[in-house]
């Protein structure tokens, strides 16, 4: 929500700094939480390879909105660790059947915020994150001070391959009129992100 000073000589004898005006103010709600259940952990496979990891949630309504899936970053995020190797969540791993906090804030895509360890599953393993690449096979390799995990595969990877034509032929590449996502994915015979699930908030991939 903004709020605006309502007249015009009074905005301008408020005037701006650098960047902002003075007449005018953001009010933003607060993070909405809610809980639910973390059925699945999918991978997906980007344009550069890597390997980014997806909860697969039973659906929730967190500030109106019915969530699905959410973000789980990368395999340290799923640990309990940040890319410096300290604790997040207080050391907490995210496991398959977990009770997970879901925060969602403005239209950013949803996140999990925390795990509820009393309420976690018996026999419930710690995620293993996947050296090979579900879509490919290849070795997913992660480098020294990389945080995330990729694909060898190169072209050979059907999901590369779709997301670099994806990329070669949108707007902040080539920009070629009436070859989008759709196009793209049937040329390689990959079914479309939007075939493949049916996320309940603006994809992120
Ligand atoms: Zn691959």
């Amino acid at each position: 929500m903004v709020y605006k000073v309502d007249g015009l000589d009074l905005q301008r004898r408020l005037g701006l700094r650098s960047t902002t005006p003075r007449w005018a103010i953001a009010h933003k709600f607060p993070a909405e939480l809610a809980w639910t259940r973390l059925e699945a952990i999918d991978i997906q496979v980007g344009r550069t390879g890597a390997l980014s990891p997806v909860a697969r949630l039973q659906p929730v309504t967190v500030g109106g909105v019915v969530v699905s899936n959410a973000t789980l970053h990368n395999e340290d995020y799923i640990a309990g660790r940040d890319a410096s190797g300290n604790e997040i969540r207080g050391g907490r791993d995210i496991r398959i059947g977990d009770w997970v906090q879901i925060y969602r804030a403005g239209d950013v895509i949803p996140k999990i915020a925390d795990v509820d360890l009393a309420k976690r599953p018996e026999g419930t393993e710690p995620y293993a994150f996947p050296g090979t690449c579900p879509e490919c096979g290849s070795e997913a390799i992660r480098e020294p001070g990389d945080a995330v995990r990729r694909c060898t595969g190169g072209l050979i990877c059907p999901a590369q391959a779709v997301e670099k034509l994806k990329h070669f032929v949108s707007r902040a590449a080539f920009d070629i009129e009436g070859l989008g996502a759709k196009q793209s994915a049937a040329r390689t015979g990959l079914p479309t992100e939007a075939a493949k699930s049916t996320p309940s908030f603006e994809p992120f991939w």
